[in-house]
């Protein structure tokens, strides 16, 4: 391989890069996917749900063999307080059909790997095993990148970075900054075994129903984060995440968050007599619109995580903000490959691309949430607490009459919290939704 030089090497073998790859070789490129994992997804980290609205575009026969677990067809938000949640769910039975809702959980070590033959069968190379430390430069221009392998110098026309979260070539290119941990989400999951049966039931499911829960509020022992369960076949992934500045605030280490998010009362019975299979933890980029990085340049672009694109919001979106980055970034490779010109100005084209896709317009809907919260940490701690006394003391049955208890709680309500500064964090909120 010494001497060979590709049309496009795309550095990371997640959905962004194999996305990039499968694109490209589709295209009759000849690609290579430089990948650190052992094999593709080997230690890939996310919460559960699968948005497969890119790739039912690039691939529409999917379902016939990806490694799905579940169709997600119930969604369920709750906001958590220290002792119970005041919650809401939908459910349709439309999402049982054809595509489902684009929504269906996978276990990424399964699903990556399948992309990445998806890839090879398409004409791409795959190196799995081989962390890529650098660039190689000729007059002054990314020529290709250094591996770490033997032969590890690969010379070619264009670069994909797809290396994920905080990834250190983009940031060798001074693409972005360092991250900053207000706007960076460690997260962590645990992935527990329960019979299917157990799912079915616990979750109030048909089938291969699956179903999709978000903790918000206190969910992850007052820092500014969220918590999730998502089932799996015979699995469920439970999960939770806050910004690293506010778990530092806050005292905390992700581990005991996780526990306790575990064994809070509304979540303990759902994993009850689990079996724990897998521990993991990840970074995701939070910062949304505003601290995207640069896309591109001489004979390179960046995808995915790598160059922020993730919806952190109430969708926790980005499996599908990656494969239309990378798609987008394949396509411009594309029209490169054919001008042969891989230069700055030809290259722009994805940034343009990328500025017209759902991705940018999605986060630029949200681009202040994370000040938003940040700003509002009475969401995590004070409010869910009080509105979750208010709810538990209307609900208790006691011989006090209605009128007077409602009149009493809406006291409580006015003494206990500035009511301009309850009504600003509203409509705050709102930002955050719609
Ligand atoms: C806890 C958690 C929960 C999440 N939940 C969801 C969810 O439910 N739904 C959703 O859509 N999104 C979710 N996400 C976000 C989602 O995981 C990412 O947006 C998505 O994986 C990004 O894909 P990517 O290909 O850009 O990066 P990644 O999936 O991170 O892939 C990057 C790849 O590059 C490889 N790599 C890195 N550096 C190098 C190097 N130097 N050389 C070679 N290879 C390298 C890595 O091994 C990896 O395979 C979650 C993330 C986390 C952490």
């Amino acid at each position: 391989m010494a001497d060979e030089k590709f049309d496009a090497i795309v550095v990371g073998g997640g959905p962004a890069g194999l996305t990039a790859a499968y694109v490209m070789a589709k295209a009759g490129m000849q690609v290579i996917v430089v990948e650190r994992g052992e094999y593709c997804g080997a230690k890939n980290v996310f919460g559960g749900v699968f948005f497969t609205n890119v790739l039912r575009e690039i691939m529409p026969d999917f379902l016939k063999d990806a490694p799905i677990e579940r169709n997600i067809t119930k969604r369920r938000f709750s906001l958590m307080t220290p002792d119970g949640e005041i919650g809401g769910d939908f459910k349709f039975d439309r999402f049982n059909k054809d595509f489902s809702n684009n929504s269906f959980t996978v276990l990424r070590s399964k699903f990556d790997k399948w992309l990445s033959d998806k890839c090879e069968a398409a004409g791409a190379m795959i190196i799995t095993g081989a962390v890529v430390d650098d660039f190689l430069m000729k007059d002054k221009k990314i020529a290709g990148v250094k591996a770490r392998m033997e032969d590890g110098d690969l010379y070619g026309d264009v670069i994909v970075l797809a290396d994920g979260v905080n990834s250190l070539l983009a940031k060798k290119l001074n693409f972005h900054k360092e991250l900053d941990p207000k706007s960076t989400i460690i997260g962590v999951k645990e992935v527990i075994g329960l019979s299917e049966e157990r799912i079915r039931d616990r979750f109030a499911l048909n089938g291969n129903e699956g179903a999709a829960y978000e903790y918000f509020g206190y969910s992850a022992k007052g820092a500014i984060g969220s918590g999730f369960i998502y089932t799996n076949k015979d699995t469920i992934s439970v999960g939770v995440g806050a910004t690293i500045a506010s778990m530092l605030e806050h005292k905390l280490n992700p581990n005991d968050v996780l526990e306790a998010f575990k064994n809070h009362p509304t979540v303990a019975p759902l994993v009850r007599d689990g079996e724990q299979k897998e521990y993991s933890a990840h970074l995701i980029p939070d910062g949304g619109y505003k601290k995207l990085s640069k896309l591109s340049g001489d004979n390179v672009m960046v995808v995915g995580d790598a160059a922020g694109f993730v919806n952190a919001t109430l969708f926790h979106e980005g499996t599908n903000l990656a494969m239309e980055t990378g798609k987008l970034a394949g396509e411009t490779a594309i029209e490169a490959f054919k001008k042969k010109d891989y230069s700055a100005v030809s290259l722009s084209q994805y940034d343009t691309k990328v500025k017209n896709s759902f991705p940018m317009k999605d986060l630029k809907q949200f681009k202040n949430t994370g000040e938003t919260l940040e700003h509002n940490p009475k969401m995590f701690d004070k409010y869910p607490t009080l509105f979750g006394d208010l709810v538990a003391e209307l609900f208790t049955v006691d011989g006090e009459p209605k009128w007077n208890k409602e009149k009493r709680l809406m006291m409580k309500l006015l003494t206990s919290e500035n009511p301009f500064a309850l009504l600003k964090t509203m409509i705050d909120m709102r930002k955050v939704i719609i």
